[in-house]
């Protein structure tokens, strides 16, 4: 019979080998270059969204990647399941993990975060004089905090995805989401009324993983800063 479990030896390949997070989607779609320029070409089919694998090797024996859900990315890091990722500071601002450093600004999948409304009650009353608002969105924290140096009070609806049809569908009167080109918001009969932050992806990593194997994650630091001076 086929053994189901790894040997002692997988197990122990397994935990000595660095894994690096990636988020499926957008930033994904855009970091094949810096890979490339830092030197890691992961196996094909990381690219490939239809394929249900989720952990891949690269050209590196001693590094693989894991692809997992945006959010997720910084959740492995600061848990140590992940030595070192690439993530939205939308993400490390909603979760303020503080296992996690953040060294470099890879300057890529840039967008922003704001709030929009539908066109229709855009601008109809003026929000100075709110106390409390519904907003859908993704992120919590950041909508709360935003909100809160307004002095209004956010009432959360909290969505994983499509949060730009709660107006309609008369669950909230604003949204909090990523914007990029603003193509979502205006199919949706939406507009931009607010940024709140400008977002782009970070190189992420363990804190705690880079006391203990220094000079391996100190090496990939140095290769992405390399990648991003090399034309
Ligand atoms: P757009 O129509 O180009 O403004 O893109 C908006 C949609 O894409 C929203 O659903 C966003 O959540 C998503 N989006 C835009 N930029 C990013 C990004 N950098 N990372 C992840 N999702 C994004």
């Amino acid at each position: 019979m086929t053994a189901v479990f790894p040997s002692l030896q997988q197990q122990s390949d397994a935990q000595t080998k660095l894994v690096l997070a990636l988020p499926k989607g957008r930033i994904l779609e855009t970091c094949d270059k810096v890979l490339e320029k830092a030197g890691i070409r992961p196996e094909p089919d990381l690219f490939n969204e239809s394929s249900r694998k989720l952990r891949f090797v690269t050209n590196h024996s001693e590094l693989d990647v894991v692809r997992v859900r945006s959010f997720d990315v910084a959740t492995f890091v600061a848990f140590g399941g992940a030595q070192i990722g690439i993530c939205g500071s939308d993400v490390l601002m909603e979760f303020d993990y503080p296992e996690i450093y953040a060294p470099l600004d890879l300057d890529i999948a840039k967008c922003r975060i704001s709030v929009a409304e539908p066109v229709a009650t855009a601008g109809m009353d003026d929000p100075s004089t709110w106390s409390r608002v519904r907003v859908a969105t993704k992120y919590p924290n950041i909508t709360k905090r935003h909100y809160a140096t307004r002095g209004i009070h956010a009432d959360v609806v909290h969505l994983n995805g499509a949060m730009e049809i709660a107006p309609s569908l008369g669950l909230t009167r604003q949204i909090v989401d990523l914007v990029d080109t603003g193509r979502t918001l205006k199919a949706n009969g939406l507009v931009e009324t607010e940024v709140i932050h400008l977002i782009s992806s970070r190189l992420i990593v363990n804190r705690t993983a880079l006391k203990t194997r220094p000079e391996e994650i100190g090496n990939w630091i140095a290769r992405f800063r390399e990648a991003l001076t090399t034309p």
